[in-house]
């Protein structure tokens, strides 16, 4: 029997860092699905495609290989068997994804690939349509969430520890301006599925919201 753990919501509630701990300590694999639509914002700013023209992008994904294997502290991400994990966490590649992420013909795709791993693995998939689109039946569904200021501030300091150094209020801005697009696209919005439950990590360790997650799961 494979477990599904889906774990959505919005920028920087600190999905990935929680998701790969719980599924290290379950023996899951771990999915990062914001890395699929990264490497494809990624690889269509480099061919100098219009991030809008949907027909071309989505031709340009069905030719293209999205690969992971695991790491510490980050999962390695390979593009067409080139690695891109650093190149996707860029802030231009930040900015963009949310375009290419409202593409019907994207998602359709990406979740296609996303629930063939899932079927063939016990996982914990983040992402921001887990419980509401991919995986629909996942038996553990959460959905973090946590103030824009804390998430700012996050961000911040992960930008930092990468040499970055960007102004608090832009981090603000710029979380609240792909919350708003994530939310309000037409297809998959970013929404909590009706049996997912709600943990605010505004004011929690990363272990506490570990423990508190492998708690619901035992549950
Ligand atoms: O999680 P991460 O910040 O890496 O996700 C990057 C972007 O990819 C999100 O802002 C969203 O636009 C898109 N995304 C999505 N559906 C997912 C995962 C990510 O639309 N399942």
């Amino acid at each position: 029997q494979k477990i599904q753990v889906a774990i959505d919501g919005p920028a920087s509630a600190g999905k990935s860092t929680v998701a790969k701990l719980v599924a290290k300590n379950f023996g899951y694999i771990y999915c990062d699905t914001g890395a699929m639509y990264r490497s494809v914002t990624l690889k269509a700013i480099q061919n100098h495609l219009s991030l809008s023209d949907e027909s071309t992008i989505v031709a340009m994904l069905k030719q293209t290989k999205i690969s992971f294997t695991p790491g510490n502290p980050v999962q390695h991400v390979f593009v067409d068997d080139k690695e891109v994990t650093e190149d996707i966490r860029q802030p231009n590649i930040t900015n963009s994804v949310s375009t290419i992420a409202s593409l019907a013909g994207v998602r359709t795709e990406l979740v296609n690939r996303q629930r063939e791993i899932a079927n063939q693995n016990s996982i914990v998939m983040d992402g921001r349509d887990i419980g509401t689109a991919v995986l629909p039946n996942a038996p553990v569904k959460i959905f973090l969430i946590a103030s824009v200021s804390e998430r700012a501030e996050r961000r911040y300091k992960e930008n930092i520890a990468k040499g970055i150094e960007t102004p608090l209020a832009q981090l603000k801005k710029e979380i609240e301006v792909r919350d708003h697009k994530d939310s309000t696209r037409k297809v998959s919005p970013l929404t909590k599925a009706k049996d997912a439950i709600e943990v605010d990590t505004t004011s929690m360790t990363i272990e506490q919201v570990v423990n508190e997650i492998t708690k619901i799961i035992n549950q």
